[in-house]
């Protein structure tokens, strides 16, 4: 079970500090199997990492580009990621992909970019409101499944996560209901057991994310195949993103996943 904030550009690096301490003090009984990450913006790495500094709760970043380096003004890469600090990187967030025109093919480079660097990615998917009305919503989620992980192995796929976000869904205040997001979950299940094995698709934390709020977690987090959060808004707030982990530590604890 993996419980994800993702700060957006929201957050000073004096407010993001404090926003990490806090969930520190706050979720200092929570251990393994649950993990919790935090993505704040890049200005903010280095004092998150300061102030996670040995604890086991988890530092990500919401981006990176695909070359190592060079002259690529304004991007930032993997290796930068690592050395401040991160575990994570979140990839082809759909944000990136509708504001930024992210495609699936620039989403495969920075995943592979992204583990080279030894980092663990976060990849993003999900269907728009207009998808889902005309039900193209299961091959919208296998395109971006298939090219954003083609050419991997399957012991690449041990450092990959994959967000069902739907796009409708996120920052909205709907969210999926728990079966609508559980089928997604099942079928991202099943276009990994078959390109990379039973085994890495068992083990594959497939987070759910869009809209997730501390009274809807609980239930959205007892499906059988969603394994975490992806936590946009409500993980702003300390209050807030803490119930939302322990809704996933409960459930965790209640189906062993
Ligand atoms: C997100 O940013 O990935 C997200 C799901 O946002 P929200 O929780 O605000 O819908």
């Amino acid at each position: 079970m993996l419980m994800a904030g993702n700060w957006k550009m929201h957050k000073l690096a004096s407010e993001a500090r404090g926003l990490a301490s806090n969930l520190r003090r706050a979720l200092a009984d929570i251990d393994r199997p649950v993990e919790v990450l935090l993505c704040p913006p890049f200005t903010a790495l280095a004092d998150v990492a300061a102030a996670l500094a040995d604890s086991p709760i988890q530092l990500g970043a919401q981006n990176l580009h695909w070359e190592e380096k060079g002259a690529f003004t304004g991007e930032v890469s993997g290796q930068m990621l690592k050395d401040i600090g991160c575990d994570y990187v979140i990839i082809g967030h759909s944000e990136r992909r509708h504001i930024f025109g992210e495609t699936d093919e620039s989403v495969g480079k920075k995943i592979r970019a992204a583990l080279s660097a030894r980092l663990k990615a976060i990849v993003c998917v999900g269907e728009t409101e207009r998808q889902r009305d005309e039900n193209e919503t299961e091959a919208v989620v296998q395109r971006q499944v298939r090219e954003g992980l083609a050419g991997l192995s399957a012991p690449e796929m041990a450092s990959v996560a994959i967000a069902y976000e739907p796009v409708w869904a996120i920052g909205t205040g709907k969210n999926a209901t728990p079966e609508q997001a559980q089928e997604v979950h099942a079928l991202i299940r099943n276009l990994i057991s078959e390109s990379f094995g039973e085994a890495a698709a068992s083990s594959l934390p497939i987070l759910y994310g869009g809209s997730v709020k501390p009274d809807n977690a609980g239930e959205l987090m007892s499906q059988p195949d969603i394994n975490g959060a992806l936590v946009g808004g409500a993980s702003l707030d300390a209050d807030s993103f803490e119930t939302i982990v322990r809704a996933g530590v409960a459930a965790a604890g209640a189906i062993d996943k």
